[in-house]
């Protein structure tokens, strides 16, 4: 006889719903897999990060204070409203698990970031996804997949993989119709690609409502994708829950020392936002001339069909970019997007290699 084991809260899928992706090894990788930035990172953020790896063995301040009073400082946001998260990764997690048990409800849109679907699945929740136009949210599709077990919707602006944005418009719309027991979680973390009015707009907004929690990250335009640090703008009524939830030491010393240096130099992430928007021009105007179909996008990639799924197919040209010179492309996992690939923006030079490459494969 061997002891009752305990009952589990849910029957989890016996294959996980998503596969993670893991850079190969190889030291000349140019990757543009995982929509990373190709510019590192402030010089400041790295020398901060370099003094504080001097006293490792003390543990890092478990309410990240001091990132936090950076962060309100910069945005003009109370620093209490503000929960830090191992990367914005792990605060999608904690809102969800703040109001979401086995069997509720998640929607989000048909294509939206896989991670939400990661966070549904880890609960057991239901989760509902609405059709998009032409690639975009749909908010009346949204709105129409709310039930009474509905707890949560997921919006990421700009969205990945699709790079789409939602006018703030839309998304205020959205907003208005939710029940108010309904959480909306904002997911802003390509919002430094924006418009600053429209960014601006959004962060008010949804800074002002009791049931919006906005989230932003380091790795994408911070360029800190290593050191996994986010944050979220909760209501306050909500970050006493948020800040159980979330792991005690979630952010580590370092990781707290160079984003809160980070954050500060806005002059790096305005030139990484240029360069960045420069390089998807002109990745646009090259695939426009080879006649590659793409999404148009507002983050630092372009979600991008290829032309005949035998010949030419995706798969192919993944295969032969690694082959070749070494570049790290995926196809697209959601459902819907067989002949795709979503391709990072690189360095120019990195560009012109994957121009050139595709140029010849596509010939
Ligand atoms: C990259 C990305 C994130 C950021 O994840 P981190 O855990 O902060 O690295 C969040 N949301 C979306 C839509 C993303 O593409």
């Amino acid at each position: 006889m061997t002891a009752a084991l305990p009952q589990a809260y849910f029957n989890p899928p016996r294959r996980l719903p998503f596969v993670l992706p893991t850079p190969p090894q190889g030291k000349k990788l140019i990757s543009l897999a995982i929509n990373e930035s190709p510019y590192g990172c402030s010089r400041k953020a790295w020398v901060a990060a370099e003094a504080r790896f001097g006293n490792p063995n003390r543990y890092p301040d478990p309410s990240s204070a001091d990132l936090r009073r950076a962060i309100g400082k910069q945005f003009a946001l109370d620093p209490e409203r503000i929960v830090c998260g191992n990367g914005s990764e792990e605060l999608l997690d904690v809102v969800a698990r703040m109001f979401v048990r086995a069997g509720d409800e998640i929607i989000m849109s048909q294509s939206g970031f896989f991670q939400f679907a990661v966070v549904a699945a880890r609960l057991g929740a239901e989760l509902k996804r609405a059709p998009e136009n032409d690639y975009i949210t749909d908010v009346d599709g949204l709105l129409a997949l709310l039930g009474p077990k509905t707890k949560l919707v997921f919006l990421a602006v700009p969205n990945n993989p699709t790079g789409t944005l939602l006018p703030v418009d839309d998304v205020i719309r959205l907003h208005e119709n939710l029940p108010p027991e309904i959480v909306l979680v904002l997911d802003l973390a390509y919002g430094e690609y924006m418009e600053k009015v429209d960014l601006d707009r959004l962060m008010r907004y949804g800074g002002a409502k009791p049931n919006v929690v906005i989230t932003r990250t380091f790795s994408k335009a911070y360029g800190l994708a290593a050191l996994r640090v986010g944050w979220a703008l909760a209501p306050d009524w909500m970050t006493p829950g948020l800040n159980l939830l979330r792991g005690v030491g979630n952010i580590n010393a370092i990781a707290q020392a160079a984003a809160a240096a980070a954050v500060e130099d806005q002059v790096f992430v305005d030139r990484v936002v240029a360069e960045t928007t420069a390089e998807r021009s002109f990745l646009a105007r090259h695939f426009t001339r080879l006649g590659l179909h793409f999404v148009p996008g507002y983050g630092n990639f372009l979600l991008t069909r290829f032309p005949d799924e035998k010949r030419k197919s995706a798969a192919k040209f993944i295969d032969l970019a690694m082959r070749e010179e070494g570049i790290w492309l995926r196809p697209v996992g959601e459902p819907g997007f067989a002949n795709w690939s979503r391709i990072g923006l690189g360095s120019r030079a990195e560009n012109d290699l994957l121009v050139r490459l595709l140029e010849e494969y596509l010939k």
